[in-house]
């Protein structure tokens, strides 16, 4: 068996939010996370409570319209990986994020799987209807505390998956399909506890993919993995992108 980066087919790349921490964006479990400093963070994301509960809902569009993530940059593991596709590989990116930092760095959109979905966009629970974010929090600047859908006048959120809900099954079977064709799996700045998303690296390492785990703590999948590198991600990402490109 080559070392996992001579290896030249379809690269599949989970990230996490460790690889926007550089950005500025606090990821959720860690020691400056946005769970540890701020509980009520953690309960506005659980489906169920929003739903039930219209001063959660006023708090949370709050908590959208001061999200640090708005006038976030990419960083160099995000452009690490643009180089990555832009070498001619197949890359496909299965992103628990909902920063967008991918598609901002120059991802090509369709190959970039948002498993979470995305902050941008809001979503009716009554009808499903979707509208910008930028429209919603405009709403709630001019003094709608809890806008509700313009179409059914049901409740809306933004267009993330939230505890409680499941992930889009369509984006989640491309996501499988892309672990099971991939022959590196790179695991990149996620704890790998949330599932569905975490158990694609083992769907990734059952189909004959060397899984590569980038983070700065233990993950539970890290006895499955060929390597697994602790190195700071913006520093590893464009070392590792360079191993797997050179000639
Ligand atoms: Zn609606």
């Amino acid at each position: 068996m080559p070392e996992w980066y001579r290896r030249r087919g379809p690269v599949a790349v989970l990230t996490g939010a460790g690889i926007s921490t550089d950005s500025g964006i606090p990821d959720f479990r860690g020691p400056q996370g946005t769970w540890t400093a701020n509980p009520i963070a953690e309960l506005t994301s659980t489906y169920q409570d929003y739903v039930a509960d219209p001063k959660l809902r006023e708090r949370s569009w709050i908590a959208r319209r001061d999200n640090p993530a708005w006038g976030a940059e990419p960083n160099a593991g995000h452009r690490a990986l643009v180089d990555l596709e832009r070498s001619g590989r197949s890359v496909r990116i299965l992103t628990q994020n909902i920063d967008r930092l991918h598609q901002k760095a120059g991802s090509t959109p369709r190959k970039v799987l948002e498993l979470h979905g995305n902050m941008f966009e809001v979503e009716c629970v009554g009808c499903a209807a979707r509208s910008t974010m930028r429209e919603a929090l405009d709403r709630v600047a001019a003094g709608e505390p809890d806008p509700a859908c313009r179409a059914c006048g049901g409740i809306l959120k933004s267009a993330t998956i939230m505890f409680g809900q499941a992930l889009d099954p369509e984006v989640l079977g491309a996501a499988a399909a892309a672990a099971q064709v991939c022959e590196v799996f790179l695991a990149v700045g996620s704890s790998l506890q949330v599932h569905p998303a975490a158990g694609l690296c083992e769907v990734a390492a059952e189909s004959g993919a060397d899984l590569v785990i980038v983070n700065n703590e233990p993950t539970p999948y890290d006895d499955l993995a060929t390597e697994v590198i602790r190195e700071p991600i913006s520093r590893a990402l464009p070392r590792i992108v360079a191993l797997l490109t050179e000639a």
